[in-house]
């Protein structure tokens, strides 16, 4: 029997806190991007959808759509368009529904292309 199983009977501990204490190192994970819409134009946007290796991107009209559970935080998109596409700085994702990990970003910035 595992130890932390009869450990956590012991004291009575079903749950933890996580994390259990902060991880300086999560700093330097890479994580999923952040997109500004601003920045976004159609063509900038197929070019994303061109460099992401695991067609987490794709354009749909206006609209990048976004699934953030494909994604692999490889960082081409960002290394691609660093003014449009930045870290997200967030590593933790969890949804109850897979839907909700498809982001619908606007393309606004078709004006000034
Ligand atoms: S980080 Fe990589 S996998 Fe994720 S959207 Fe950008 S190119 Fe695609």
């Amino acid at each position: 029997m595992p130890l932390w199983f009869v450990r956590g009977l012991r004291r009575g501990v079903v749950t933890t806190r996580y994390p259990a204490r902060p991880d300086s190192s999560a700093a330097a994970l890479p994580t999923p991007p952040a997109f500004r819409p601003q920045a976004l134009t159609r063509e900038l946007a197929d070019r994303l959808c061109l460099v992401c290796p695991s067609r987490a991107l794709t354009r749909s009209g206006d609209v990048l759509v976004f699934d953030a559970g494909a994604c692999t935080a490889c960082g081409r998109c960002q290394e691609a368009a660093p003014e449009a596409v930045t870290p997200s700085g967030e590593f933790e994702l969890a949804a109850t529904d897979r839907g909700h990990l498809v982001k619908r970003i606007p393309l606004l910035g078709e004006g000034d292309s």
